[in-house]
């Protein structure tokens, strides 16, 4: 018996419900702030990641799947969504356009990791990339937007991390002061911390193994080596924050795991969550457009997986609007009433109402059951009585209620009635 590969899951039509409700509020969210849509392709060139998601990462070292396509080249299943994003800026030239350009996408993301419940193979992100200004507002922005599609959604209980990790000015020296510290403890560091401290040493801040925490306690905290621009962008970036009122906390060990963050990034939380929790996260990437060859441009962006958002609505028991389904069944007895349920069906639905039909050639009984149990509304029945009159029945299926109406009016009355 095939599976769907480990880490991936089947949306089924019950959950469907949960995803179209996540995504019609994540482009009400954007309507609403000016972003307009983008899709991507699904694969990339492989070096597009390495360069900018950084070559120590988790991501490029261990969760790409990359494959060689039958013309030799190396593509990789894209592991996140910002980079496809800035090739695409560039690529179409998009710093023509008055900036910032403000961009979204919804799509699957491919990362190999170990799954468990929040962490999948194949996930869907829906993401936002603000190009091409630096104003601390433009984070504001970001942030604002996350914060509000979240409300949007009804979860409660979040909590917004934020720090800075500095620009290249400043960090440089910051991470020599943090190689330093480092260094006295590279005895008690778990293996992967032993390897950060060589290839990525400020993911070394992010470590959640016990013993390294507590080494990370004592270590030097950017935001206090932060130059004087990275520093008055960081507080302006908090003055626009307390002016919405959205609260935040600041983490100074806050680091994100992919290498072209600059400056402000931030993460977003359920309050009762573990480390791996997560929902959303983001932060400045001012460097990576022009790493990826075009005209320098600072950015912010902002990304959420679906699934981890889909299940804090069921943990927090957020009910949903059902999506609509046909208001009509209609069931038939004998061959030529048959031939006249195919016509009405396609009547009904060309006039926008949605019919599904009995099959076969059962018994009235067992088709009114179907009806029950697809719960659909209304019934149509039409027999050789029915035919002969020229009329069907309509039952309502709550009320078990009956009345006869002539075939010709029957869409008028349901119109009337939906
Ligand atoms: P990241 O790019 O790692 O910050 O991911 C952005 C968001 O995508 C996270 O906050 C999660 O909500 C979601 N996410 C990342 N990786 C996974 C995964 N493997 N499975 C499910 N959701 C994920």
């Amino acid at each position: 018996m095939y599976q769907a590969p480990r880490g991936t899951q089947d949306i089924l039509p019950h959950d469907q419900a949960y995803w179209r409700f996540v995504e019609e509020k994540a482009e009400k969210i954007c309507q609403l702030y000016g972003y307009k849509r983008i899709d991507t392709p699904v694969f990339e060139q492989t070096s597009l990641f390495r360069r900018s998601v950084g070559e120590g990462t988790d991501i490029v070292e261990k969760q790409m799947y990359t494959f060689e396509d039958q013309g030799g080249d190396s593509m990789t299943l894209r592991p996140e969504g910002t980079a496809p994003v800035c090739r695409a800026y560039i690529e179409h030239g998009m710093h023509n356009l008055p900036q910032p350009v403000r961009l979204y996408y919804i799509g699957p993301i491919f990362r190999y990791e170990r799954p468990q419940a929040g962490r999948y193979r194949q996930h869907r992100q829906f993401g936002v990339e603000a190009i091409g200004d630096a104003d601390p507002a433009l984070d504001a922005e970001v942030i604002s937007m996350a914060w509000e599609f979240y409300a949007s959604l009804g979860l409660k209980g979040l909590t917004l991390q934020l720090n800075s990790i500095g620009c290249k000015v400043c960090r440089p020296d910051y991470l020599e002061k943090l190689r330093q510290y480092y260094s006295g403890h590279a005895q008690a560091l778990c293996p992967d911390c032993g390897r950060r401290l060589r290839q990525n040493p400020l993911r070394l801040l992010d470590c959640k193994k016990p013993s390294c925490q507590e080494i990370v306690k004592g270590a030097p905290r950017i935001a206090e080596h932060l130059c004087q621009q990275c520093a008055r962008h960081f507080d302006a970036l908090k003055g626009y924050l307390d002016g919405l009122e959205i609260p935040y906390e600041l983490n100074p060990y806050l680091v994100r795991g992919l290498d072209y963050y600059t400056r402000a990034v931030f993460e977003i939380q359920p309050r009762e969550g573990g480390a791996q929790s997560a929902l959303g996260g983001g932060g400045r990437y001012d460097g990576l457009i022009e790493q990826l060859g075009g005209t320098p441009a600072p950015a912010i962006g902002f990304a959420t997986g679906l699934e981890r958002i889909i299940l804090n609505l069921r943990q927090q028991g957020i009910e949903l609007p059902p999506i609509p389904g046909p208001e009509v069944y209609i069931a038939y007895l004998g061959e030529k009433a048959k031939k006249e349920a195919i016509k009405l069906a396609a009547k009904l639905r060309r006039a926008g109402i949605g019919a599904t039909m009995a099959l076969g050639d059962k018994s009235l009984k067992s088709q009114l059951k179907q009806a029950n149990s697809l719960a659909l509304p209304q019934t149509l029945i039409i027999g050789e009585n029915e035919l002969k009159k020229g009329v069907a029945v309509l039952r309502n299926m709550a009320l078990g209620e009956q009345v006869e109406i002539p075939l010709s009016q029957v869409v008028t009355r349901l119109k009337k009635e939906a």
